[in-house]
């Protein structure tokens, strides 16, 4: 037998068999009947048959998983493993540990299963829902007047918090048994959503106490005493709750808080000798303290005369405080960016409260941080997300009025091809980010807490956000600049730096967590071997490093092969569910999960310990992770909505760019790796022909700002769920109004300008050209009447406010109220 032919027959064995990650006993077999093909008839010599045969029941022997194997080769690989394995601090245990694996771990998986992705139920609203956003909260939002709350009353109308309180806004979360809503992660998200794009004042307000607060820690932590008391006073508004954990010491390493409290006993309401925690604490930028009347505080416990047990030392614990306790101190305000929600520092000193002020009572004393991450894992997932969404959709629909209504060069600015890359911008990220947003709530609603992912959500949908508000105030120009009452747009421009800074600022959420948590959580073997090798029973640890291990090294070879073997392909052999264009970029995702899989786990190989500090890498690491997450949400959202053919430069363009910014992450990583040779190497494998995944083309992002210009199905699909007035006077109703009243009016537009141009007309100013017209029979009076129309409210829709001298200080302080402190307890404790 030729021996090249058998060389490659065994490496297409092999290959094969890596590809399909078949277990370890059909690689033998597998082999055993190639060798013994061999043996019979290759005619090679006796010795080198005799040496192969010596070498597979070696292999064998270590790849089946015996019990010669875990004594002789995982026992002292283990001691190893455990040798080297980097400190992990409690904290950051607790915090890898929160919330559940999801996706996220398909993709970490480098061979993703499509059909599970479509098969995920489609997100939807009930009845109930539904009818909730299009009663209270579209009230709501009638009700506000963003101006008027950031810049004439820097607070809510009375009214506004009155109705949010009474109709139980600030009990989304909390079940109907408590009184509560009992709204999905979904309907939660499309409130917060729906409400951004009226103000972020209110939206900030209701979503704080839906989100990591009193009510979600009680919800899952709480004694059965604190929620019958609690819940059913959060739910009705009677309680308006706040979270401190930041310190001014402390902030993204809020592990780090020095507040503090010592457990003792002293007198509490009457009663001598009551075991309890004297805490001093200093918070600052906590939203919703000045009017506060429940303060959810986190602290580190001591215990230092061991009243509650041997240790000193019990760690963060998370208590429930009344604003009215002796020596709680609230009550000024700092003035976030633009926004008027109620924010400011709380401090007391030497506070008693008696014990069963813990949440969850004495037996979560010291299960503070794991407590926020798991609610951190879910609860992110939902506001940020919901209100970055809120602002792109916002920017979407009304760039696209703008870009079509407003003129320069006689042309709709929207058609000239520098404003039309921004304008395919806004569009493309609104389409993906909505596709994110929904897509992940949907996770939640099916009982998922999937920690990663919505640290990815929040993260790329907060960036995108940025990048979004950015181009909508470029393409705006002036008309973004200038604030007033008809600026739709300079508030969320100004407040965008909030939701990028809070819930885990962005800079450490990309550098430190996304990467850094998935690699250990997402992996598929990574947490199983730390387990085990953190394992007390010697002889569990053992069998289950063993299987861990070698279920790794399985992944790794698995990986490698089908990374490269994709590459030469361009995994154009692989079968994918879907429509023509969905089966291309299933395609190229297996190919780019599996290239990321194999990079992950080189990188956690070479670098180790150290990747915790190259944060660079891990967080290009974490970009490809959400890149690829994030374009397998526009091809779902794509899917659930009925492949809408219409919707498809909406989709080409987004996942095009996610997939161009994954490329660009590993070439940063292949740029920077510390080892060049393995940079080289690595580069070489997994993009064989250099780069393949350009930007969206030009063409397809005119393609998509045509479906902005103009009215079309696609439009309304992307911005469906924003608040818009029904009166023509509100500003981005009116803009609505002249993007309808302008398309109208060009036809009529197009014959005058014949007519002028043949010389029928000879006026020079509009109102004489359409006399003019009217007059010679050029247009009827009833497209007069449309082209009028079209020119007062393009005029309305492009002008700016302008105010007295003084910017009207004067006439403000004279018709509103000055807002003081005591007025606002006064105001929310009536
Ligand atoms: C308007 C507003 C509302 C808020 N509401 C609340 C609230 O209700 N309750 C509450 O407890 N807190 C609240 N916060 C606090 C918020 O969570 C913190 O601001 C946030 O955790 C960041 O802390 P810091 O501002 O002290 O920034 P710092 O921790 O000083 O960080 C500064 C910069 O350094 C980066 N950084 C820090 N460490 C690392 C690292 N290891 N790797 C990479 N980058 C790093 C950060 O990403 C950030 O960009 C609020 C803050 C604001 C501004």
């Amino acid at each position: 037998m030729n021996t090249l032919v058998a060389i490659l027959a065994v490496a297409g064995l092999l290959g094969f068999l890596a590809y399909h990650r078949l277990p370890a006993i059909v690689w033998t077999i597998a082999v055993a009947i190639g060798l013994l093909l061999l043996s019979a008839y290759s005619g090679w010599s006796p010795v080198l048959l005799g040496l192969l045969w010596i070498v597979f029941i070696a292999a064998a022997v270590v790849c089946n998983p015996t019990r010669l194997r875990r004594q002789q080769v995982s026992r002292p690989l283990l001691d190893v493993f455990r040798r080297i394995l980097p400190e992990v601090s409690q904290t950051e245990q607790e915090a890898i540990e929160a919330g559940t694996v999801w996706w996220e771990g398909e993709l970490f998986s480098g061979k993703p299963t499509w059909n599970r992705l479509l098969g995920y139920p489609r997100p939807a609203l009930s009845a109930e829902e539904q009818a909730f956003l299009d009663g209270p909260v579209e009230d709501l939002c009638q009700m506000l007047n963003d101006w008027q709350v950031t810049h004439e009353l820097c607070d809510l109308p009375q009214q506004a918090w009155q109705f949010i309180r009474e109709k139980g806004f600030l009990g989304l979360i909390i079940p109907k048994q408590y009184g509560g809503l009992g709204f999905s992660a979904l309907a939660h998200s499309e409130i917060i959503m729906k409400l951004t794009t009226r103000g972020s004042t209110a939206a900030i307000t209701v979503m704080v106490p839906n989100s990591l607060g009193p009510a979600e820690l009680l919800l899952h932590y709480g004694t059965e005493a604190q929620k019958e008391y609690y819940l059913p006073r959060l739910a009705q508004g009677l309680e308006i709750p706040c979270f401190a954990l930041t310190n001014p010491e402390a902030g993204s390493d809020a592990g780090a808080i020095p507040d503090f409290g010592v457990v003792c006993r002293d007198e509490w309401d009457g009663r001598l000798d009551v075991l309890g925690i004297r805490l001093t604490w200093e918070k600052r930028y906590i939203t919703l303290a000045p009017v506060a009347t429940l303060l959810g505080l986190a602290f580190r416990l001591y215990d230092p005369d061991h009243l509650l047990g041997d240790a000193d030392d019990l760690g963060i614990t998370l208590a429930l405080i009344p604003t009215t306790t002796p020596g709680v101190r609230v009550g000024r305000r700092h003035l976030p960016l633009g926004a008027a929600f109620m924010n400011g520092p709380t401090w007391g000193k030497d506070v008693f409260v008696p014990m069963d002020f813990v949440i969850g009572g004495g037996e979560r004393v010291g299960q503070g941080w794991k407590m926020l991450m798991n609610s951190l894992a879910a609860g992110r997932s939902i506001s940020l997300p919901a209100n970055s969404c809120g602002i792109a959709k916002l920017c979407a629909l009304t760039t696209g009025a703008y870009g079509r209504v407003r003129q320069q060069f006689r042309l709709s600015i929207g058609r000239f091809e520098g404003v039309e890359e921004a304008i395919a911008r806004i569009g493309g990220n609104a389409y993906i980010m909505d596709a994110a947003r929904v897509m992940t709530v949907g996770a939640l609603d099916m009982g998922e807490k999937p920690a990663v992912v919505s640290a990815i959500v929040k993260y790329h949908l907060t960036e995108r956000s940025r990048q979004v508000i950015n181009d909508a105030m470029d393409v705006h120009g002036g008309k973004g600049i200038c604030m007033g009452p008809s600026n739709y747009l300079a508030r969320g421009y100004q407040q965008q730096p909030i939701a990028i800074t809070v819930e885990g600022a962005n800079i450490l959420t990309r550098s430190m967590i996304i990467f850094g948590q998935g690699a250990i959580r997402g992996h598929p073997y990574v947490l199983k071997e730390i387990a085990a090798s953190g394992d007390t029973d010697a002889e569990r640890a053992v069998r289950d490093f063993d299987a861990a291990f070698f279920g790794h090294l399985l992944f790794v070879a698995s990986n490698a092969v089908r990374a490269v073997w994709l590459g030469l392909t361009g995994a154009r052999l692989m079968l994918a569910p879907g429509d023509r264009h969905m089966r291309r970029y299933f395609q190229r995702i297996t190919r780019l999960s599996a290239a990321f899989a194999l990079m992950a786990d080189i990188a956690m190989l070479t670098l180790g310990g150290a990747l915790k500090r190259r944060e660079r890498l891990s967080a290009r690491l974490g970009d490809i992770l959400s890149q690829l997450y994030l374009a397998c949400t526009a091809l779902k959202l794509y899917e659930d909505r009925g492949r809408p053919r219409e919707d498809l430069p909406l989709l080409h363009w987004s996942v095009r760019d996610a997939l161009h910014r994954a490329e660009e992450a590993f070439y940063g990583l292949f740029a920077n790796l510390p080892n060049p040779v393995a940079a080289w190497i690595l580069k070489h494998l997994l993009f064989p022909y250099g780069r393949r995944f350009p930007p969206p083309s030009d063409e397809l992002g005119h393609r998509l700002v045509g479906l902005l210009l103009e009215p079309t199905g696609a439009r309304q699909r992307l911005t469906a769920g924003i608040f818009v007035s029904r009166d023509e006077n509100d500003p981005v109703a009116g803009l609505e109004a002249a993007l309808l009243a302008v398309i109208a009016a060009e036809p009529v537009g197009a014959k005058i300008r014949k007519a002028r141009e043949e010389g029928e007309i000879a006026g020079r100013f509009p109102e004489e050209i359409i006399e003019e017209a009217l007059a010679k029979g050029v247009v009827t009076a009833e497209e007069k009447v449309v082209m009028e129309r079209a020119r007062r409210l393009r005029r309305k829709a492009i002008m700016v406010d302008d105010f007295p001298q003084d910017l009207g200080r004067t006439e403000i302080y004279q018709t509103t109220q000055p807002v003081t402190t005591d007025a606002l307890h006064g105001r929310i404790r009536s």
